[in-house]
Order: structure tokens, then sequence, then C-alpha cells
């Protein structure tokens, strides 16, 4: 009877303390997401005219700008000058390109 009440406290606790680990990766996903849009709005002050603004991985399927969360790791990038070529290369938009720009 003790055994099984201690052995649910410890699961218990376990329960919890993996929630907070669940929330804690969230809040830096989003830690990392805010600095990402920091950098960029440092970046577009000082060189505002870059062309090819949009790119995409060529193994991938959607088109970025720099800044984006999830494209920082692409390193063969595809650039576009407008989004527009993008989609007609059949890229999809990513979220960042209305987010950030
Ligand atoms: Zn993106």
């Amino acid at each position: 009877m003790f055994q099984t009440q201690f052995q649910q406290k410890v699961q218990k606790s376990f329960e919890l303390t993996k929630q907070d680990i669940y929330a804690l990766y969230d809040h830096i996903q989003y830690l990392h997401a805010e600095i990402a849009l920091l950098k960029e709005q440092h970046n577009t002050k000082e060189e505002s005219s870059s062309t090819g603004t949009y790119f995409a991985s060529k193994t991938g399927k959607k088109a970025h700008i720099e800044g984006c969360f999830f494209a920082k790791n692409i390193k063969k990038r595809v650039t576009f000058e407008t989004k527009e070529e993008a989609v007609k290369q059949g890229y999809q938009i990513c979220g960042c390109i209305y987010r950030l720009k």
C-alpha cells in the first residue's frame, strides 16, 4: 500500500517535470524566433537594398526571407527577386515573408 502510493507520487513528480521541460523548450523556441526577428530588423537598417531577398533551399519546398527561424540553416540556396518568382518556380511561401516583411 505504502509502496504504490510512493510510486504514484514519484510518477506524478516526473510527469510535472516533463511538463516543465516542454514549457521551457517552447519558451526557448520562442526566444530563438524573437532573436532572429531582432537580427533581421537590425540587418535591414544596414543593407536595405540587397538583391535576391527571397530564397529557398535547393532541396526544400518553401521560400523564405533573411531572418527566418526555419531557414537559418539553409546553405544551398536558390534566390528570387520577388515572391511571385518563387511561386512560379513551384515554391510555397513561408510564413516568415508575411511576418518579417
Ligand atoms: Zn521562412
